[in-house]
């Protein structure tokens, strides 16, 4: 289990007790924790303490319980500021509940976010074997399954989500948008509350990273697995709140039986938060009273609200806000021995609590968005004899499951006063008839079930995630197919190291296969296909390698192209000669700590792939620094450093150059570019091709970020690709 908070608070005690922890409250907790134990597990997760507080104990996490072990995750105040009152509470926390207008955008702290979760995956990584399943949950960990997988690629992995998951137009306005659901999607399910959270991480997926989805089957299909999106709801410990209300005389008030009836309790409990709707419903309640000036006297609005997220400005405003709206709705209405609203600002044991739910006659749960609302199933759990009702917001997930509620729109203040109204003249045969069919509802669906389920589903996941020879070129080039098909002509430009080879130590064992020679040789002859092999290689080198005529070369990342009907040489070559040459002669004093000094003509570059790794970044800089010195350009590559011409021109250049001679300046009508290539020089001509073209990435970007439209993992992939390219099914080939 991953989750951010292990399910202890530690608490200072006077020695010589010192630290004691205290369980978590919550019936999440109470049905996760058998169900590790039942299995034997680990959860890991952070103490709540400080790392630098001094206070070690503290920062330790709780001894373990039986089957159960706890591995904290050790966090500094800094890091705690920036992830999780940061990015995790100021960016993630508003904008999934839609409220974009107060979402933070700052890279610093989602740097911090990156790196906590990031150490959250090494210590869950260490924690667990390829027999175990790693489940991790909800937003303040939404990259932990890429980074686990990253270190452990046969792991088992599904996340839960426990607030919503919002629109992808919502979504996009997060400049971490795509890192974020990479970050989801690297495990083999995906669980949210409920089914339309599940429909917007089928399209984001599509959407944002271009991943082909099978919405009827709720799979995505990214980097090579077959990913499941599926919606659990979650439940509460129904039994326990059963138990809680049995011990508690119901309020058995009827407001419509007598005109002069005493009082009717009207019930509100939240955290303190901007997404609870509390102010819009005070105002409702307010709007009540105005409407109905016979109810005063007679109805009492008890709101519980537990103060929360003390570290996050917003929450003081709020706080202050309520404040005041609750004193004024109270100066206005309060006549002699009554006052309408009744202001719990604290935590209530959960016994004071259950008493609340099971005498309360209407709750008024009305969230502006929540991800599900525990409070609403608790109340409806509580009603032991089947009366009372609740009114409950569109906008919280248990409205999907709990239809039977007076659904009401929580910014709509008129309707929320209207429905209370309704709720308070409600006949008992009616109030019965919907709070029974919710109590059978609720209890149906029990959080211990609800965890059964989705461990259930997790293995089932995993089996696919494993079963499915997925064949990324497949889905690929069912993704491409219809664009192709707007046009005549295909040009398809490859990389050559890394895309159409796999990378080798030393740049001269990158050999190309026989299989991808021959198709490359068909694809030569293949109507309405224009092969482009780009490379950082000198020219001569890279044709040599390839050695199949009749296609167009690129070389040294675009200041050398030769092809039918071109012949290119970048202006600038000859001025920068001398500087390269002399650039070069230099860095073979490098050659004797095992670096590989290849000299290409327009470029220079130095392979430190073949050196220890503890040398290379030193090497990597002194190769830097000589560069520099002869103000030639530097490029950092995988396991090299290069030096070019100090000239604006790069693949993306050449890519663009090669298009126009050969088709014409408004080629996009008539030209579908491809572009697929693994490496950083690449993504140039992924941007050049933005929008105009598709481009493919090659395997993992480092951080995640590409250019790129589409990924596929490996050389093998392209070659499948390419061969569906070389056979001529594409449409234009066929015309
Ligand atoms: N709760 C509590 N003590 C209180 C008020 C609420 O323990 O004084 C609990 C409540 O029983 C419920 C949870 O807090 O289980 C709130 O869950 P919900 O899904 O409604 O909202 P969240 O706070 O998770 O956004």
């Amino acid at each position: 289990m991953v989750s951010n908070r292990l399910p202890f608070t530690a608490e200072r005690r006077p020695p010589p007790e010192g630290v004691r922890f205290r369980r978590s409250p919550g019936g999440l907790v109470a049905a996760l924790e058998p169900a590790l134990a039942q299995r034997g597990g680990v959860w890991v997760g952070w103490t709540g303490a400080a790392r630098e507080d001094g206070d070690a104990v503290a920062g330790a996490p709780p001894p373990p319980a039986e089957h159960v072990q706890y591995r904290a995750v050790p966090l500094t105040a800094h890091e705690i500021a920036l992830y999780y009152a940061g990015f995790a509470n100021r960016t993630i926390w508003p904008l999934f509940h839609y409220f974009v207008g107060q979402t933070q955008i700052d890279s610093a702290t989602w740097r911090a976010y990156e790196r906590v979760n990031e150490r959250f995956a090494q210590v869950a990584a260490e924690a667990s074997d390829d027999e175990a399943l790693v489940w991790v949950h909800d937003y303040q960990l939404l990259r932990v399954p890429h980074h686990l997988r990253r270190l452990a690629p046969r792991r088992r992995i599904a996340f839960f989500l426990h607030i919503p998951f919002p629109a992808a137009d919502v979504l996009r306005v997060l400049p971490w948008s795509r890192d974020l659901i990479q970050g989801m999607l690297a495990a083999d399910l995906v669980g949210v509350h409920i089914p339309s959270y599940a429909d917007h991480v089928l399209t984001c997926a599509e959407r944002l990273l271009g991943c082909e989805v099978d919405r009827a089957a709720g799979l995505v299909r990214f980097e090579g697995r077959e990913v499941s999106v599926e919606a659990h709801p979650i439940s509460i410990d129904v039994a326990e709140v059963e138990r809680l209300a049995e011990r508690v005389t119901p309020g058995a008030v009827d407001a419509a039986a007598a005109p002069d009836a005493p009082v009717a309790e009207i019930l509100g409990v939240d955290r303190l938060d901007y997404t609870k709707g509390i102010h819009e419903r005070l105002l409702a309640v307010e709007r009540l009273l105005e409407r109905h000036p016979g109810l005063r006297r007679r109805i009492t609005f008890t709101q519980v609200m537990v103060p929360s997220r003390e570290r996050v400005a917003e929450y003081g405003e709020l706080k202050r806000e309520i404040d005041e709206t609750v004193g004024r709705i109270n100066g206005r209405f309060s006549e002699r021995g009554w006052s309408p609203i009744r202001y719990l600002v604290r935590s209530l044991p959960p016994a004071e609590l259950v008493a609340l739910y099971r005498q309360a006659d209407v709750a008024l749960v009305t969230p502006l968005r929540d991800g599900m609302n525990l409070v609403a199933k608790e109340y409806v759990a509580a009603q032991l004899d089947d009366d009372g009702v609740l009114i409950l917001s569109e906008m919280a997930g248990a409205a999907d499951e709990l239809q039977e509620a007076l659904l009401v729109n929580p910014f709509d203040v008129d309707e929320v006063a209207d429905a209370l109204h309704r709720a308070l003249q409600m006949p008992r045969d009616e109030r019965r008839a919907r709070m029974s069919a919710l109590r059978h509802r609720v209890r149906a669906n029990d959080v211990r079930a609800w965890v059964d389920r989705f461990l259930d589903a997790s293995e089932r996941a995993g089996l696919r995630a494993r079963s499915t020879v997925a064949s990324p070129a497949d889905a690929l080039q069912r993704m491409l197919a219809p664009w192709l098909a707007r046009r005549a002509t295909v040009a398809l430009f490859l990389d050559y190291d890394g895309t159409l080879t796999p990378i080798a130590a030393r740049p001269e064992d990158a050999q190309l296969s026989d299989a991808a020679r021959q198709t490359l040789d068909q694809a030569a002859r293949t109507p309405n296909l224009d092969i482009v092999i780009v490379s950082g290689r000198a020219l001569a080198d890279v044709q040599q390698r390839v050695g199949v005529p009749g296609l167009t070369y690129v070389g040294n990342h675009g200041f050398e192209i030769e092809g039918p009907g071109i012949s290119f040489r970048h202006p600038e070559l000859e001025r920068w000669r001398a500087a390269l040459e002399a650039a070069a002669s230099e860095l073979e004093a490098l050659a004797a700590s095992g670096a590989t000094i290849e000299r290409k003509g327009a470029s220079v570059a130095v392979h430190v792939r073949t050196v220890p790794e503890g040398e290379r970044r030193r090497l990597e800089r002194q190769a830097e620094a000589v560069l520099r010195r002869r103000r030639l350009r530097v490029t950092p590559g995988k396991g090299l450093v290069e030096g070019r011409p100090p000239v604006p021109w790069d693949k993306g250049h050449a890519v663009l150059h090669v298009l126009v001679h050969r088709h014409g300046a408004d080629w996009p009508s008539r030209v579908s570019a491809v572009y697929i290539g693994d490496d950083r020089t690449d993504e140039d001509a992924f941007r050049s091709l933005e929008g105009i073209g598709r481009s493919i990435r090659v395997g993992p970007s480092p951080g995640g970020a590409s250019y790129a439209d589409y990924r596929l993992p490996d050389p093998e992939a392209v070659l499948v690709l390419l061969r569906w390219f070389a056979s001529g099914a594409f449409a234009g080939a066929k015309s």
